[in-house]
């Protein structure tokens, strides 16, 4: 049985390269860089002023004070989107708004509240307080010089690095292609929801709650038919699936039980099975393959240890497959509000709810099959074997949402 840190090893090392493609910026929340992205601009790409205001010369007004205000002669108007033709001179001004640009001889800005507009002398402007040279002026490049890095290969493509691309003109970035991952689910017990459910069966849930972490990691899930526990009906399924997607995920059949086909199906088809067992609770049953350049992850079928084991070793290589380079899940810390015991040998990843404060609970039964605590559950502590981990202890959470 492989220990946990192996198995995410071997399956990291099977990912093939990754592949990219460009995409819109209107597209491309959520995917990952595949290029390092250099500004084609300098940011801001003209001094600009960061106020309401008027554009002068710093020394022209050293001496203002409220009781004894400097007059200068506004010698014209910008706003922001024009650019003015002029200069500004000793003893003028001109009235600027936040993001016009700075004009010409101008070196500071003085805000529109310390400023007064003279009611009997128009085009005349009384300055009330002194401004040091550049104040109130954001200055060319200061934020983003032209050439230099927006962005490394392999980051996310957030609301803020989208932005700032979309600032410097770009329209188009260069991302990891998204893997288009299979999802079967075998079981003669299973049904389609929305039928009442025949004597013995239960309703099939795994490849819809899938889906979602799939779509979460990058993927593109494609929902395939159920499949009963048969073997010629689990290697066409599987056979199938291959032929239309670079991995595929199947849920169930992959233990020790005469009706468990997967990897006998696998291994027929010329599947490369590399392990099948993970000496972690829930799923110790996690059947890894290659075949042809494309994955098998086969989870088993508790719907918990499918969620589960998709989180700690399937997300990870998904990830890594569109060219990340930080694959672990995202980690909160806290505390715990009450003791998280394994009674048992095999490390036990928990569910648990994390509040906003930071504590830690059980997120209720952490039986493989007990699903309301699945649904209540935000996170998982890696709880080692025979381990109990006391109130008051600090844990890394794995977020699970
Ligand atoms: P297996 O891994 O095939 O032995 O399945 C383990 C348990 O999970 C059994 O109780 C199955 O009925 C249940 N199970 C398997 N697949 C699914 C599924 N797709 N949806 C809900 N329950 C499932
Ligand atoms: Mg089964």
């Amino acid at each position: 049985m492989l220990e946990f840190e192996e198995a995410l090893a071997r399956v990291l090392a099977a990912v093939p390269a990754p592949a990219s493609e460009n995409v819109s910026l209107n597209e491309a929340a959520g995917r990952l860089l595949a290029e390092r992205i250099r500004s084609p601009l300098d940011l801001p790409s003209f001094d600009n002023s960061a106020m309401d205001g008027y554009a002068l010369c710093a020394a022209d007004v050293a001496s203002a004070k409220p009781d004894s205000p400097v007059r200068l002669r506004l010698a014209g108007k910008v706003p922001a989107g024009e650019t003015f033709a002029g200069k500004v001179t000793a003893g003028t001004c001109v009235r600027l708004f936040t993001g016009s640009p700075l004009p010409l001889g101008a070196d500071a800005v003085v805000m529109q509240e310390e400023t007064r507009a003279e009611p009997n002398a128009r085009g005349e402007v009384l300055i009330l307080a002194p401004v040091g040279p550049g104040k109130n002026v954001r200055l060319r490049a200061e934020d983003v010089k032209q050439g230099s890095t927006l962005a490394e290969a392999g980051e996310l493509l957030t609301a803020g690095r989208i932005g700032l691309l979309a600032a410097v003109g770009l329209t188009c970035v260069p991302v990891g292609r998204q893997p288009v991952v299979g999802l079967l689910a075998t079981g003669s017990e299973l049904q389609e929801p929305g039928q009442p459910l025949a004597p013995g069966r239960i309703y099939e849930s795994n490849r819809i709650a899938l889906a979602v972490v799939l779509k979460c990691a990058g993927a593109v899930p494609v929902t395939l038919p159920l499949v009963p526990d048969v073997l010629a009906a689990t290697s066409t399924a599987l056979a199938d699936a291959f032929s239309q997607c670079d991995a595929v995920v199947t849920s169930g059949g992959v233990s020790v039980g005469e009706m468990d086909f997967i990897k006998h199906a696998f291994e027929q088809m010329g599947g490369e099975l590399q392990f099948w067992k993970v000496a972690i609770k829930p799923g110790r049953p996690f059947a890894f393959g290659r075949y042809r350049g494309k994955l098998l992850f086969g989870l088993p079928g508790n719907p918990v240890s499918a969620l589960v084991t998709f989180l700690l070793l399937v997300r990870p290589a998904l990830m890594r497959w569109q060219g990340a380079t930080d694959v672990s899940p995202s980690v909160r810390h806290g505390v715990l509000a009450e003791p998280l015991v394994n009674h048992g040998e095999r490390r036990h990843f928990m569910r648990v709810r994390v509040d906003s404060a930071g504590k830690v609970r059980s997120a209720g039964g952490q039986a493989s099959h007990i699903l309301s605590s699945v649904a209540a559950a935000n996170g998982l502590v890696d709880v080692p074997g025979d381990t109990t981990l006391a109130a008051e202890a600090a844990v890394p959470v794995l977020r699970w949402d």
